[in-house]
């Protein structure tokens, strides 16, 4: 189906990230992949589904950097048709002790990252009358917790970002929507199951069961593969008219 596209996903050597970049290539859509650590290793994964890939290690705190990477994927691949903004980071801590060097760089990464790469895609997205833009918010967009003051405010922005930037473009065939998953069983969420059973004294299976017990009705993880599902669905035809939601996929997290 996505044959001929190309789908720059950020923060994709891990997670969230990666599985989106794999479902787009299983659809024909070849892959710029971006973040920190191992690069060969999804290299190689999305290789073998027979797509074309290119990796940039651009830092998404840095406009600069955004902007080197954009101007990489076109020159090696014409264009970018698709946009995942997913890099994403967390820190967990009560406001008054929150280390403002945290905050910004949760802004910066999970929010700011997000502007810059759209404000650089859209031209040529226009240009040609196609385009997906899919911004990885967060079940965190819609609803708060408490010590997460930064991830929040930063993912209900991207919530806001994704509804101007649908309206801005809703006569054109450049949509753009958000996913707002649950709990992932990701290195991000890993080290948060980590920390709760340290503090609680718990085993790893304990520690999880205890955060999905708290929020998340259904007691499942969602899945990196789902998600890239949903990603693949805003990629298609039935999606042409789909503009400015934030898609939950939480394990009836919302609807309590
Ligand atoms: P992850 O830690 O597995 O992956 C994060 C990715 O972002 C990695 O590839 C990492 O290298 C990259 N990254 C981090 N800082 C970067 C930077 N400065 N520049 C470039 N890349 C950078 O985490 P994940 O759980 O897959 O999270 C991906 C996205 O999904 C994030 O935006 C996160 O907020 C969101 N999310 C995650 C969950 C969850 O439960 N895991 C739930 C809702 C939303």
């Amino acid at each position: 189906m996505l044959q001929g596209k190309t789908a720059l996903v950020t923060g994709s050597t891990s997670g969230i990230g990666l599985g989106i970049a794999k479902s787009l290539a299983k659809q024909g859509a070849n892959i710029v992949l971006n973040g920190f650590g191992d690069a060969e290793g999804p290299k190689a994964e999305i290789a073998a589904l027979g797509v074309k890939v290119a990796y940039h290690g651009a830092d998404m705190s840095k406009a600069s950097e955004i902007e080197a990477m954009m101007k990489f994927a076109a020159d090696t691949f014409g264009r970018v048709d698709i946009l995942v903004n997913n890099a994403g980071i967390q820190h967990v801590a009560k406001i008054e002790d929150f280390p403002v060097e945290r905050w910004d760089a949760i802004i910066a990464i999970n929010l700011t990252s997000a502007f810059h790469a759209t404000r650089l895609a859209l031209p040529a997205m226009k240009a040609s009358n196609w385009g997906r833009i899919i911004n990885v918010a967060s079940i965190h967009g819609l609803v708060g917790s408490a010590e997460k003051s930064a991830y929040v405010a930063a993912k209900h922005g991207v919530v806001g970002l994704t509804k101007v930037t649908a309206l801005e473009n809703a006569t054109t065939g450049v949509t753009c929507n958000a996913i707002c998953p649950g709990w992932v069983l990701t290195p991000l969420v890993q080290k948060q199951v980590d920390a709760k059973a340290a503090a609680m004294g718990l085993s790893n299976e304990e520690a999880k069961k205890v955060l999905l017990q708290e929020k998340e009705p259904s007691m499942q993880f969602t899945t990196p593969e789902e998600l890239g599902d949903l990603a693949v669905f805003f990629c298609s035809p039935a999606g042409n008219n789909v503009r400015g939601v934030a898609w939950n996929m939480d394990g009836g997290w919302t609807a309590q």
